[in-house]
This record gives C-alpha cells, structure tokens and sequence, in this order.
C-alpha cells in the first residue's frame, strides 16, 4: 500500500508528481518533498514559498517543517528568507542531532552554507498585492491577516514508513518574526509510522494551542478511524476554543494512517488531494457539516475554473 494527501488544491500537481515515485516503490521523505517543492516553486501560489505574500514589511518570511515517522527526526526553519524551498532545507535538518530547528537569520545563514538555491521570493504581483493592501489597511482600518494557507503532505510509501512535511509564508503582513504552527511539532504535524500522520492549515495562532496534529495521531493510535480522529480532534477543540477564548479561527487538518485510510476536518471550505494505491489522484472538498462531521465532496470544474482565474486574475 502507499498513499498521500495534501492540503489544498494548490498540492494537486505535486502530489501527481509524488504519486509517480510512491507508485516507483521511492520513499515517502521523497515523495512529501518533491509534492511540497512543486508548491514553493509556483509563482501563483500567495501562501507558500516563491510568490508567498510578504509581511509588513514587504519580507517574504518562511516557515517549513519535515518529520520521518520512522525515527521521529524532526528538522524546521521559521522565517527564512531568500531560500527557494524551505522544505529541502527542514528535511537536511531533519538528520541534525542538534540544531534541527532553526530560525530567521540563523535559517537563512544554514541553508546558504548548505548551498541551497539562493532566490529572491518576493514576485512583481506579491509586491503589488502588499502594496494595494497596505493602501486598503490604511484607508478603512481592515483586519490585515487576511489570507494564509499552508502546504501540508502526509505521505506513506510500499516500505509501510511515513513522513510529513509542511511549508508556508504564514500569515499575510504578518509582523516580523511571527511564527505559525506550520514548523511547530504536534501543532503544524506529526506522524508516527506505525500509527499514521496529519498536517494542519489554518490561523496558526489558535492551531498551537491544540496540537491538533499530534492529537489527531494519539487519537488513531487508539484506535479512531483517520476521520472519527479528525472530526473529533478539530471539533472538539473548535467548541472548547469558541467557550474559554472566545472565538476560533479558521483551521482545517488532514490525516492518513498506516494503512493508507485517510480523514480531514474543517471548520471552514477546504479543499484537498489525495491519491492512494486503491484510490484515483483527485481534489475534494470538505465542508463542515451536522454534529459534529465532515461532508466530503469531489471538487467541480466550476470551482476549479474559477479558482484557475482567481489566483491568475491582474492584481
Ligand atoms: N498555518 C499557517 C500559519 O498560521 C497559515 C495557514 O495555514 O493558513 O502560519
């Protein structure tokens, strides 16, 4: 069995890529950063990597994290700059027994020594969405953060391991060196081999204070289906979130076990792809629907469509 499921349509073309090695019998680290890698590299995604929206102060800062269920190595960058695929960098991390996790220049400085791809991330039509927002943020006192999304993969290959990955620019105008869950362990991801992984997207702030991903792992570890887990791990803490805080961001997450089954959870429209051995590559839908449940619809060529023009429509 191998299998896959990433986070937003925007993983779609990565995770056909993958789906090639997976199905090649490679493994899953090379499958979660060659689908994560092909999302960094396109310059019309405004959330991640080359194109990612910047902070406010026009730096486009990144956070990306990678994870082997096999060992529970971790490696992680926050707010680097300059690099084109934070990934690559947080999985060579991965096999540092110290200094795994690194931030802001000190990431940047890592990679650069490493002799990862120097590259400047802030894109012509980036730079003019920041610059229309900063003009709209000033004229009518909008709330800033708005827009984010974050690359999320769990991947399991023919050799029966796991691994995840995650990588984002985080939050639209962020202030600088803000940091999501997007590189935090547990929060941002987690994955256990022997048990099965989950990646998170969503208003970062409010995901760290459920390590949603690690619970959602603990939860199938006892036995929940991938989405018994996901519906109760993201649910549950919506409603315990909405009675002590107040309120709940945006969060949506995504999970695949060691079988191959997979789940997701949301709490607002979300779109993913999946392909699996026994499963056709496709994007779906998932909206939140009654007590406590997901309602999973395959994507329409409509929606697609009107995505294609959303992303490509001048700025
Ligand atoms: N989780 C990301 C962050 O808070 C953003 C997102 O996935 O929407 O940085």
């Amino acid at each position: 069995m191998w299998g896959m499921i990433a986070t937003w349509r925007m993983a779609h073309d990565g995770v056909l890529a993958a789906k090639e090695l997976l199905e090649g019998q490679a493994s899953c680290k090379d499958a979660v950063e060659t689908a994560i890698k092909a999302v960094e590299d396109y310059p019309f995604y405004k959330s991640v990597g080359y194109g990612g929206l910047p902070n406010e102060r026009g730096i486009v800062e990144m956070d990306a994290a990678f994870m082997d269920g096999e060992t529970f190595k971790i490696g992680a960058v926050a707010g680097i700059t300059d690099v084109a695929n934070p990934i690559s960098v947080a999985r060579q991390l991965s096999d540092e027994k110290f200094n795994s996790f690194r931030v802001g220049q000190g990431a940047t400085e890592y990679a650069m020594l490493a002799g990862f791809e120097r590259k400047n991330m802030l894109t012509d039509r980036a730079k003019k969405i920041w610059e229309k927002r900063l003009a709209e943020i000033a004229a009518s006192n909008l709330d800033p953060y708005d827009g984010h999304d974050t690359v999320g993969v769990v991947a399991l290959d023919t050799q029966q391991q796991m691994a995840v990955g995650t990588s984002s620019s985080g939050l639209f105008m962020k202030k600088q060196g803000r940091v999501g869950d997007s590189p935090l362990s547990g929060s941002g991801f987690y994955v256990d081999s022997t048990i099965g992984g989950a990646a998170a997207t969503g208003l970062g702030e409010d995901l760290m204070k459920g390590c949603l991903s690690y619970e959602i792992v603990r939860l199938m570890g006892e036995g929940l289906s991938p989405q018994a887990a996901c519906d109760r791990a993201v649910y549950g803490f919506e409603e315990r979130l909405r009675k002590r805080y107040g309120k709940a961001g945006a969060f949506s997450l995504i999970a695949l076990d060691k079988n191959g089954v997979w789940g997701v959870a949301t709490n607002v429209e979300f779109t993913f792809s999946v392909a699996t051995a026994d499963q056709e590559a496709a994007i779906y839908m998932a909206n939140p629907g009654p007590d406590q449940t997901t309602v999973i619809t395959p994507i329409t060529q409509e929606w697609l469509d009107a995505y294609e023009a959303r992303i490509k429509a001048p700025v």
